[in-house]
């Protein structure tokens, strides 16, 4: 029997041999090989090997240098995360030098490494003249390159990934087995002699090879035209951004008429021409996901981005390679980068749907891709820094399948999400797997790679659930699903899942008070709930309050539109409207005609858009409750007063009529818009105040509303309540299957 010590009991000199056991993200990352330096550094002698989520490490030396190897090893910096670092005195072995060993026995839980944006060292290497991968847009080392996309099957080495095909040439070999080299088991290690190579083709047919087809993506795009290129997580469609006649011909292809796009820049020192860029932003931009970060603008932006992407108000996304070919092809030619696909379905990541898409879009003037296979589309992700932290709003590339709770009950299952922004998510061993799936459910194709996904994921993961939680929602697609799995079916409430969502990232227990606020979800009295208060104590919870259920029109349609949204609150306030469309909208309502009640907050951002004047159609989601807040955004910087107003209150209900008066009377929409957030933000603190619970959660997608984030989280804060919010999750339906997962295990 090994006998435990203590590392400081280091009264001892002699040589003993230790078990160093590690768990978090070991695989995939570089990890043996980075070990293997650290301890010759350090004259250790040993061996390491990993299992997925741990690593075990064996070596032999005096337990002064083992205190400052395990130091060493729990500060290695990113990919590498080491989450837990415990040694103990085993009986002694020898061993000459350092290596990395084989994996024994079967690994409790797997881990699927997440795709990992081209290193620092990687990109100087791309730029200099003379370097075997000069200009090669594939390159990559141990520490970064494709993984998740490309794995077939666990273990994760190359055998197992689409790098199968491309075997090494002699350098590649070379420094893949020597332990000196950074590039020591880079499983997609390759160069421009035996690894993937970039092909481009253009609408005439013309076809180029390798550097000869950088340069012609590159001249192409500098012309304005439209590309599709392949990338880590499927084919993007990529035009300049400077340029409004592409970008419009852009909008126009993908069918996007004001959606903001994001823009790809060579590096940082580019962005920043472009952008303002906090040392968190600067972290998040530059971190191993190379996510898509919403920045504000800097003075100068119009230089690199013309009004046409983003509009000429609000923040701007913007990112940073995640592969050496955008560093070519944006360099000093700011990129509109979205990827490609038809409305509302998956980004395109097979050649030959690729190919078709190629043949029916003639704005697409050439296809430039390669042939390592993408097994598993993903789609960039989206963060931002607030409230001092960085928060996920999309979490796709990069981000999945690593686990998002790492220390839930244990218990097998699977979350099948919400409606809106599907992801789904798997749990076992105390860890939640969260993955998107990227497109819309109401389209075929999205609905086959959800189920896709769900048996791809159980295998690699070799997780076999044994139940399944789904929305309360009888229409929406994943609770049909949910029923045909032939698992057992748990249905949790979509507010409180939301709520859950918050409890499990950040292992709260006790009582809290969630605030709620999103678009719509079913609620238990068959209303459409969208503003709750909801005491949450671990498994159970109860309505403390909410928004008034004031009726509204119904259906999807009357989601989008703000203008009707707006009409049904001054029907609901006693109020008129110079509106044409006014007396329809009332009669439907006196008449009851497909009429719900709703207490939707979403549809109350909308409203008050509307009434303001700021926007009056969701041509895409959340734009109404956006403008509001860019106008409120616009008071703040100008240090202008919020108009007064206030919403009524009796017994945990909150009617939102007193609101509309002073919304219509208004002369300025902007300090009416900062006024209309001051007015939710003191609505949240009263609640606070009378349910009395000292922690409250902020969820649901109205929260991606920075100001209102801030100001309820200052608020609570400076009375005391601590307050919680979705970070490595979004706030909105994407990070719903989270709640789900967690409400599940929680029940057992
Ligand atoms: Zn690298
Ligand atoms: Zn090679």
């Amino acid at each position: 029997m090994p006998t435990r010590r203590r590392l400081d009991d280091a009264a001892c000199p002699d040589k003993k041999t230790f078990r160093i056991s590690l768990t978090g993200r070991v695989q995939g990352v570089g990890f043996r090989p980075t070990v293997c330096r650290t301890a010759k550094e350090l004259g250790l002698e040993g061996e390491v090997r990993n299992f997925g989520t741990s690593a075990e490490i064996l070596c032999s030396a005096d337990s002064e240098r083992i205190k400052v190897f395990t130091e060493r090893l729990r500060r290695l910096p990113p990919p590498v995360k080491v989450e837990s670092i415990d040694a103990e005195e085993v009986a002694p072995r020898s061993f000459t030098g350092f290596h990395p060993a084989e994996s024994t026995g079967k690994p409790h839980l797997s881990v699927l490494p997440a795709d990992i944006g081209v290193c620092g060292e990687c990109l100087r290497e791309l730029a200099e003249k003379g370097n075997a991968r000069y200009r090669y847009p594939f390159i990559s080392c141990a520490q970064c390159g494709p993984r998740y996309t490309i794995i077939r099957k666990l273990p994760y080495d190359r055998g197992g990934t689409t790098m199968d095909v491309f075997p090494m040439c002699g350098l590649c070999r070379e420094q893949y087995s020597s332990l000196k080299d950074r590039r020591c088991y880079g499983q997609t290690l390759s160069c421009p002699d035996c690894g993937p190579q970039l092909t481009g083709i253009r609408r005439d047919g013309a076809r180029t090879e390798k550097e000869a087809a950088v340069l012609d993506a590159r001249g192409l795009l500098e012309q304005g035209a439209i590309l599709a290129v392949k990338a880590v997580g499927g084919f993007n469609l990529v035009c300049r951004a400077d340029r409004a006649e592409s970008v419009t011909a852009l909008r126009r292809l993908k069918h996007r008429p004001t959606k903001p796009f994001a823009v790809l820049f060579a590096n940082l020192t580019e962005l920043s021409s472009a952008c303002l860029v906090s040392s968190l932003e600067r972290e998040l931009l530059c971190s191993a996901a190379r996510p898509i970060v919403l920045l504000d603008r800097s003075p100068k932006w119009r230089r690199s981005v013309c009004d046409e992407v983003a509009g000429a108000y609000g923040l701007l996304g913007a990112f940073l390679p995640a592969v050496g070919l955008y560093a070519m092809l944006a360099e000093n030619l700011p990129l509109v980068v979205t990827s490609c696909n038809r409305s509302g379905t998956p980004i395109l990541f097979r050649d030959s749907d690729m190919r078709e898409y190629f043949l029916s879009h003639d704005a697409v003037s050439g296809v430039f891709w390669n042939r390592r296979e993408i097994l598993r589309p993903a789609d960039d992700s989206v963060a931002r820094a607030v409230c001092g932290a960085p928060q996920i709003l999309r979490r796709t590339r990069g981000y999945e399948p690593e686990p998002a709770v790492t220390n839930a009950p244990s218990g097998n299952l699977i979350a099948l999400g919400a409606q809106l922004e599907p992801a789904l998510c798997l749990a076992s061993g105390g860890r939640i797997y969260p993955v998107a799936v990227p497109g819309d459910l109401d389209e075929l194709s999205t609905r086959s790679l959800l189920k896709d996904t769900i048996a791809d994921l159980s295998s690699l993961l070799n997780i076999r659930p044994e139940s399944v939680v789904c929305d309360k929602h009888p229409l929406y697609y994943t609770t049909g699903l949910a029923h045909t799995l032939g698992l057992k079916c748990v249905q949790v409430q979509h507010h409180y899942a939301h709520a859950m969502s918050v409890i499990a990232e950040h292992g709260l227990k006790g009582k809290v008070l969630a605030v709620c606020f999103d678009g719509t979800g079913y609620g238990d009295n068959g209303s459409v709930w969208g503003g709750e208060f909801l005491l949450c104590d671990g498994a159970s919870y109860s309505r403390a309050g909410h928004l008034a259920e004031i009726p509204m029109i119904g259906g999807d349609i009357s989601m989008k539109q703000g203008w009707k949204s707006a009409l049904c609150h001054l029907e609901y306030a006693g109020l008129e409207s110079s509106d044409p469309r006014f007396p329809v909208v009332r009669a439907a309502l006196r008449c009851g005609v497909n009429t719900i009640r709703s207490s939707s907050m979403g549809r109350l951002f909308d409203a008050v858009s509307a009434v303001l004047g700021l926007c009056r159609e969701n041509t895409h989601q959340g734009r109404c409750a956006v403008a509001c807040e860019n106008a409120a955004a616009a008071a703040l910087i100008a240090g202008e007063a919020p108009l007064q107003m206030a919403f009524s209150e009796s017994g945990g209900v909150f009617d939102p009529s007193p609101l509309f008066p002073v919304l219509l009377s208004a002369k300025d929409a902007k300090t009416a818009a900062l006024g209309f957030h001051r007015a939710v933000i003191r609505m949240v603190v009263q609640m606070a105040k009378e349910v009395g619970a000292e922690q409250v959660a902020l969820c649901g997608g109205v929260f991606a509303n920075r100001i209102l984030l801030e100001g309820c989280r200052s608020e609570l804060e400076k009375r005391g309540f601590s307050v919680y919010w979705n970070r490595s999750v979004p706030p909105g339906d994407g990070g719903i299957s989270l709640g789900q997962a967690y409400y599940g295990l929680l029940k057992g």
